[in-house]
């Protein structure tokens, strides 16, 4: 019984990592929960909220908290950094920053640093574009 709860739970857990992975637009939780309910139509939400909090453990998903204040999932783990619209809120990946020593940072804050997080925050092209026909 233990055993097929077990290879139930790895099902869940890689259809949320699929559907994760085939998106670049760092879904939210309720998002997620949408679109795996086709091919998991038992799942609930909470169960959802539970393989993320799992996958996030393992490193193989970030949690970014977009401008709606709600957490975000991104199975994009190299380094990178985020864009995030102020209007739409949407959150887009920025990759090939130039190269950048952060030890000195480091070494100012004295604290040891596990993980490096860069994130910008303004108007996205579509909002941009949305505020000028507006105008
Ligand atoms: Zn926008
Ligand atoms: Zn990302």
């Amino acid at each position: 019984m233990v055993q097929r709860l077990r290879t139930r739970d790895t099902k869940q857990r890689r259809v949320v990592l699929e559907t994760i992975r085939g998106t670049l637009s760092h879904p939210t939780a309720d998002w997620i929960f949408e679109h795996v309910r086709p091919t998991l139509p038992k799942i609930s939400l909470g169960t959802v909220y539970r393989n993320l909090s799992v996958l996030k453990d393992e490193g193989v998903v970030r949690e970014i908290y977009g401008s709606d204040r709600r957490a975000h999932y991104d199975a994009v783990t190299t380094q990178h950094a985020h864009f995030i619209c102020s209007e739409c809120g949407s959150i887009t990946d920025v990759h090939s920053l130039p190269e950048c020593d952060w030890r000195a940072a480091k070494e100012l804050v004295g604290c040891e640093v596990t993980e490096q997080r860069i994130e910008f925050v303004g108007v996205c092209p579509g909002c941009q574009h949305r505020s000028k026909n507006l105008s």
